[in-house]
């Protein structure tokens, strides 16, 4: 058993259909613990860069725009990070298969995924880290440090001269 961490990403179909509540209800079944989340707008390079293992598959551009929510008219998607034992393992089983007609019918893909007939992709709702390597990756590209409520990885402090903003 390891404690591992798991990015989850309501992905735009989700959004669109009103689906994060029923998202985070499932993975509250679990004995997992929300460490961070946010809603987030999905730049093209951050898309490319999340699916960059794919790139070379023939679905690569029309799964670029389904996460940045050219399909749903959704401009952000719910990232979420929840951390545990096996996390990865116990959310992807919550999620179901990739292909959403191969989903359990009772997994959140099985209940609420489609595959469209014009685009040939998967839209299956959720996104979930393959394993606690992969999940590393992407939190590290879509969270800072502060975003998550503890340091789940090693940080380097440096200093910085930016300009900032507050409310007025
Ligand atoms: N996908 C697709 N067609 C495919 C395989 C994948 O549209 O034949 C999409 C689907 O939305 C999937 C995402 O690409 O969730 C990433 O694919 P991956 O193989 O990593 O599946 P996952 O880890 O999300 O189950
Ligand atoms: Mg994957």
């Amino acid at each position: 058993m390891a404690n591992e961490q798991c990015l989850v990403i309501i992905k735009p179909d989700g959004m669109a259909k009103g689906l994060a509540g029923d998202v985070v209800r499932e993975l509250s079944t679990t004995d997992l613990k929300m460490v961070g989340s946010k809603v987030a707008q999905v730049t093209k390079e951050l898309a490319e860069e999340h699916y960059s293992h794919l790139k070379d598959k023939e679905f690569f551009n029309e799964l670029i725009k389904y996460i940045m929510g050219h399909f749903h008219h959704v401009g952000s998607v719910l990232a979420l990070v929840y951390e545990g034992e096996n996390a990865t393992a116990k959310i992807r089983n919550i999620c179901g298969a990739t292909h959403p007609e191969k989903a359990e019918p009772t997994t959140i893909r099985g209940k609420f995924g489609r595959v469209h007939s014009q685009t040939g992709v998967f839209e299956n709702v959720i996104h979930a880290s393959e394993n606690a390597k992969e999940a590393e990756r992407e939190i590290k590209l879509w969270f800072k440090p502060y975003e998550l409520i503890h340091n789940i990885y090693p940080i380097k402090r440096r200093k910085e001269e930016m300009e900032t903003y507050s409310w007025k």
